[in-house]
């Protein structure tokens, strides 16, 4: 009987181990499951909802901010 009573409380603590590794994962990483796009200016990764948007040559840019976006059309037309 006892042999039960260890195994229940292993499976006890292997959920709980489990469950804390999870909660720590998604809090490095607060963009995990939301979509996120990657400034091609400064590297930064924004949500839908904080970035600018840019629509150049036809394709839709996003940016972390308005002057991301102005650096990055500056950079097209010195090229
Ligand atoms: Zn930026």
């Amino acid at each position: 009987m006892k042999f039960i009573i260890w195994l229940i409380l292993g499976y006890i603590a292997y959920r709980v181990i489990k469950g804390f590794l999870a909660n720590r994962e998604s809090a490095a990483n607060p963009l995990k499951g939301t979509e996120a796009f990657q400034d091609p200016v400064c590297g930064v990764y924004v949500s839908l909802e904080d970035a600018t948007v840019g629509r150049l040559e036809g394709e839709r840019i996003y940016f972390c901010s308005h002057d991301c976006l102005q650096k990055y059309q500056e950079k097209l037309q010195n090229k």
